[in-house]
């Protein structure tokens, strides 16, 4: 059912009028954003208070947080540096953010490593190779196997499982 949701402001976003209908049936409308943007959004998003600005609100945020530190200006050059050694950043556990806490310096082996043990197997690999023969898309195989493109380009380079035939 369509709410009728024009002049109704939530956040820096006011809602003008409906643009029509999404794929999935949901209304979209156009807002005026506080900064002059317009910005068109799902209404119930909208209504439920998902979508409060264009995005410049999300970005003043950003801003006002790398300026305060919170984003660690000296913990971002110290990661610099330590990738520029050769280190990635790797999660402790694969299930979890990249939170300071759930993260750790490997070597690119040690990552790819721990890429491979958690989700693929000797036959998953045997699949994944034979796909990349048939030159099969490298984000299409990722998506099949729930692991990222990097661990396709991997094998394809012959990084990692590479005793895999
Ligand atoms: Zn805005």
């Amino acid at each position: 059912m369509k709410k009728d949701l024009s002049g109704i402001k939530i956040g820096r976003l006011e809602a003008l009028y409906s643009t029509g209908k999404n794929k999935y049936g949901g209304y979209i409308w156009l807002c005026r954003c506080d900064c002059g943007n317009e910005h068109k959004v799902l209404g119930s998003d909208f209504n439920r208070g998902k979508i409060k600005s264009c995005g410049c609100l999300r970005k003043e945020i950003g801003n006002r947080n790398i300026k305060h530190g919170y984003n660690g200006t000296i913990t971002y050059k110290s990661w610099q540096s330590m990738k520029d050694k050769g280190n990635t950043l790797d999660r402790i556990d694969n299930n979890r953010n990249y939170t300071p806490e759930n993260c750790k310096w490997s070597t690119y082996e040690e990552q790819a490593r721990n890429r491979i043990t958690s989700k693929l197997s000797k036959s998953k690999v045997k699949i994944i190779k034979k796909f990349i023969k048939d030159n099969k898309n490298i984000s299409e195989i990722a998506n099949i196997f729930n692991v990222s493109r990097g661990t396709i380009y991997d094998i394809k380079k012959n990084r990692i499982w590479r005793n895999i035939e």
